[in-house]
């Protein structure tokens, strides 16, 4: 037996550090937008998720503050408990209508709306199916709720069929769960066909819009509404903290949905209820997704330029489908340069490196705010950094 029983934790830094995996924080300063500043040097922020730009928006700070004078800074307990205000319901009944559901619930993260969920849902004797490329708090509600999980290959629908044919006779429930947006590479599932698999084999759907809602759409209501599947039986679950600009998590869905999870979801019965501020900057942020669908067109036209840019300069990106785009690069250690090359050229971008994906990438998000300037000082300082690699 080791004498420290924590000297393990310096080794396996070691470990991090020679994989050349080490993450740190950076300090960002002021207000969310299309620009931020890092060490005094002001960057352009290829790096965020605020894709409409309202997470600085005078209109959800104003509904913060007021919400903060009106019920204090803390919710002071969970919702079934002391932490229910009309607030919470109204947000509810906002994404209910957004999402055209008969209901929807709020948690207080995306994270623990997806462990509470899954969890709740199925357990011990059911089946889950995954997709490769979830995200971790997809990965880890099927963890926690002890189903037996199987992964799919990354958007493939064959070998997800292959799976249910072999297996799903053997379980009670089950439940299929991926992104709609793939929140590393910016592609998009393939919900039709999910949809028929799921109707075939009898499995529950959950579909994670984190990157969808007030983005695709008509109505910026998500992926599901971009594929015509507005009011089909399936579980839709996303975040308050990207588009939306705020902080919580929620998962729309029938009333018998939603009161079941009311009543099984540990990490929403367990935990204190969003503070007000969150859930008031939520609720103005769908407000104004209603209000302005100029914002959700400006991030489009954003899309289409940098797609023409990429073009252009002959930059491969994985894919094109979404605000998102990924360059892949050959390793840890060669993404890690070529951040530091962006950023010294005044550009920021998401630094993608194992165990987050199985190989590293360039993520570059669009935002509304981002303009034409903005786009072509990415192209071109991109491409003089990616050409540095090649020498
Ligand atoms: C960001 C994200 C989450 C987690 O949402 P938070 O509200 O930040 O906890 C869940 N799923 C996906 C796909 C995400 O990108």
């Amino acid at each position: 037996m080791p004498k420290d029983p924590y000297s393990w934790i310096e080794n396996s830094l070691q470990t991090i550090h020679k994989a050349g995996w080490y993450r740190s924080v950076q300090t960002i300063n002021k207000l969310p937008g299309s620009t931020v500043e890092i060490d005094g040097k002001t960057l352009i922020n290829f790096a965020g998720n605020d894709y409409l730009g309202l997470a600085g928006h005078p209109r959800l700070i104003e509904a913060a503050i007021n919400a903060t004078k009106e019920y204090g800074t803390g919710t002071t307990g969970s919702r079934l408990i002391t932490g229910h205000r009309d607030i919470h319901r109204q947000l509810e009944l906002a994404i209910a209508s957004l999402k055209k559901t008969q209901d929807a619930i709020v948690f207080s993260s995306g994270y623990l709306a997806n462990i509470g969920t899954i969890s709740a849902l199925v357990g011990k004797r059911d089946l889950i199916l995954s997709d490769g490329y979830n995200h971790s708090s997809l990965k880890a509600g099927a963890t926690l709720s002890q189903a037996t999980v199987f992964e799919y290959r990354h958007n493939d629908i064959q070998h997800l069929e292959i799976l249910l044919n072999q297996h799903r006779e053997n379980y009670r429930k089950c439940l299929i769960i991926t992104d709609t947006v793939f929140s590393m590479d910016g592609d998009i599932c393939q919900l039709p066909n999910l949809l028929n698999l799921a109707e075939k084999y009898s499995s529950m759907l959950l579909v994670d819009e984190a990157h969808g809602t007030g983005i695709f759409g008509e109505k910026g209501s998500g992926v599901v509404e971009h594929f015509g599947y507005t009011g089909h039986p399936l579980i839709q679950m996303g975040t308050l903290s990207k588009a939306l600009g705020s902080l919580g998590g929620y998962v729309a869905g029938s009333s018998s949905l939603i009161d079941y999870l009311r009543n099984r979801a540990p990490s929403w019965i367990y935990t204190t209820g969003l503070s007000p501020a969150d859930t008031a900057a939520a609720l103005e942020a769908i407000h104004l997704i209603k209000e302005e669908p100029q914002r959700r067109k400006k991030l489009w036209e954003n899309v289409e330029f940098l797609k023409y840019l990429l073009a252009e300069y002959q930059i491969k990106t994985l894919f094109q489908e979404s605000p998102i785009f990924s360059v892949p690069v050959k390793d840890a250690e060669t993404v890690f340069e070529l951040g530091k090359h962006l950023k010294e050229a005044g550009i920021l971008t998401g630094i993608i490196r194992p165990p987050t994906v199985p190989t590293s990438r360039i993520r570059i998000t669009l935002i509304a705010p981002h303009s034409s300037e903005h786009l072509t000082e990415l192209g071109r300082v991109l491409e003089s950094v990616l050409n540095l690699d090649k020498t």
